[in-house]
C-alpha cells in the first residue's frame, strides 16, 4: 500500500532524492549469499543496505552484530557519548496523532519560567551532564521562537553543547539560534511516506511535509554544526522508512559535507492518548536496522534513547550505537520536581540514573563520555 501511494503522490517541492520503492524488491529477493557479500564489502551501496534489511539478513543477525561492533569500535573506540533531554514546555498547537502533547490531549500544560529553567539545568549539572537537548512542541503564544531563543542563550551559558528539538524553523531563525550558542538540531521526519504523514499530522504547522523535510537543509545553511534525523519506527513500514532515512542521510552528507549528521531510531511508545502502532517494529527488527545503518555509515553517530528497555540498550551499547540519552525525564520540570511521567510526551523505559547507567557501561569496558566539544571551538 505504502509504495502505491508513494508513487502516486504528487507534491510541489517533493525531494528528488526520496524514493525507497526501487529497493524494496532487493529486500524481498535477497539471498544468504547476497547478505554475506554485503557484509564483506568496505563501501556498501544502497542496494547492499537493502540486502542487510532483508529476511535473509535476519537469519544472519549475529554476523551483522559482529560487523557493526567492529566498525563502531574502529571509529568511536570504546566510548558512549551521553546527553539528556530537557523539556521546556508541553504547550503545542500540533495535532500529531501519536503524541501525548498533541493539542487535543487533556493534560495539564506547563512551561518553564526562567528560574525553573535554571533549577532544571542545575539538577542536570549535578548529574554531570554536559550536553543537553532542549525540547518544546509546535509554536504557541506561550512557547514561541523568542522563548526558545532565550532558553538556548541561558543554556549555552552553562553547557558546552546545546541542541534543540522543536518546530521546523526558517533559515534566519536557525541562524539566530546558532548565534545564541545552539550547536545543532534534532528533527525527525517521523514518516517519509507523504500520505501517511498527512494522516498522522492532523493539523498544525508540522502538517507541511515539504517544509519539514527541508528543515535540516535550512539548519545547515544557517551554520548549525549538527543535525539529527530519524523516522518514528512503528508509524510506517520500517523497511521503507529505513531506506528513506538512508536516502535522507546521503542527501545531507553530500549537500552539507561541512556539517555532521546523526541518526536516531525512536520507536513509538505508549502515550496518554492511547495511540497504537500500525507497523510495530520489535527489538529484533530494531537491532537489524541499527546494524545495517552502522555497516553502511561507519563514522556517523547512531543514537538510542531511554524510550528503549534497559536490557536492549545494554546490548546495543558499542554494537552499532555510540550515543545515548541517560536519566531522561519527558515532563516539563521533571528533573527537579519529578512531575508525573503520565504527563510526559511518551513513556520512557530505561529509568536508570546516571551513576547506575555509567557503571553498566564500565562493566562492559565502555567509557561514558560527557563532553567532546567546547564552545571555544566555535
Ligand atoms: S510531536 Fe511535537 S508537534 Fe506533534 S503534538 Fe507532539 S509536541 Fe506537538
Amino acid at each position: 500500500m505504502f509504495f502505491v501511494l508513494f508513487r502516486g503522490y504528487c507534491m510541489n517541492n517533493f525531494p528528488d532524492w526520496l524514493d525507497p520503492v526501487p529497493y524494496m524488491a532487493q529486500v524481498e529477493q535477497a539471498q544468504r549469499r547476497d547478505v554475506l557479500a554485503a557484509l564483506a564489502t568496505t563501501q556498501p551501496t544502497i542496494a547492499e543496505f537493502a540486502t542487510l534489511l532483508s529476511p535473509a539478513a535476519t537469519d544472519e543477525l549475529e554476523a551483522l552484530a559482529q560487523r557493526a561492533k567492529q566498525l563502531t569500535r574502529g571509529h568511536f573506540g570504546n566510548t558512549i557519548q551521553l546527553y539528556a533531554p530537557l523539556y521546556l514546555s508541553n504547550y503545542c498547537t500540533g495535532g500529531c496523532s501519536y503524541c501525548g502533547f498533541s493539542s487535543d490531549r487533556k493534560q495539564p500544560r506547563h512551561k518553564l519560567t526562567e528560574a525553573q529553567l535554571q533549577t532544571e539545568m542545575s539538577a542536570l549539572r549535578q548529574m554531570h551532564i554536559e550536553e543537553i537537548l532542549l525540547l518544546t512542541g509546535e509554536r504557541t503564544p506561550q512557547a514561541n521562537f523568542d522563548f526558545l531563543h532565550s532558553s538556548v542563550k541561558a543554556a549555552a551559558a552553562h553547557f558546552p553543547k546545546v541542541t534543540v528539538e522543536a518546530f521546523g524553523m526558517t533559515e534566519d531563525e536557525y541562524r539566530v539560534l546558532n548565534d545564541a550558542g545552539c550547536t545543532g538540531i534534532t528533527l525527525y521526519q517521523e514518516t517519509y511516506d507523504p500520505v501517511l504523514y498527512e494522516e498522522c499530522h492532523r493539523w498544525g504547522e508540522k502538517r507541511d511535509f515539504a517544509y519539514r523535510i527541508a528543515a535540516p537543509d535550512r539548519a545547515f545553511r544557517a551554520g548549525l554544526r549538527t543535525v539529527g534525523i530519524g523516522a518514528l519506527l512503528g508509524l510506517g513500514n520500517p523497511i521503507a522508512e529505513s531506506i528513506s532515512l538512508y536516502q535522507h542521510a546521503i542527501h545531507l552528507m553530500k549537500t552539507h559535507w561541512q556539517g555532521g549528521i546523526s541518526l536516531s531510531f525512536p520507536r513509538l511508545r505508549p502515550e496518554s492518548g492511547g495511540f497504537t502502532s500500525p507497523h510495530p517494529a520489535d527489538e529484533k527488527r530494531l537491532a537489524q536496522i541499527i546494524f545495517a545503518f552502522r555497516i553502511c555509515f561507519p563514522n556517523v553517530p547512531l543514537v538510542l534513547s531511554t524510550r528503549e528497555a534497559a536490557a536492549f540498550r545494554d546490548g546495543m551499547a558499542g554494537i552499532g550505537i555510540n550515543k545515548m540519552s541517560v536519566a531522561s525525564r519527558t515532563t516539563v520540570g521533571g528533573y527537579e520536581n519529578g512531575r508525573a511521567e503520565d504527563e510526559g510526551q511518551f513513556e520512557i523505559d530505561d529509568g536508570r540514573d546516571v551513576e547506575t547507567f555509567c557503571s553498566m557501561l564500565r562493566q562492559q569496558h565502555l567509557e561514558p563520555v560527557f563532553k567532546n566539544w567546547d564552545a571555544v571551538f566555535r
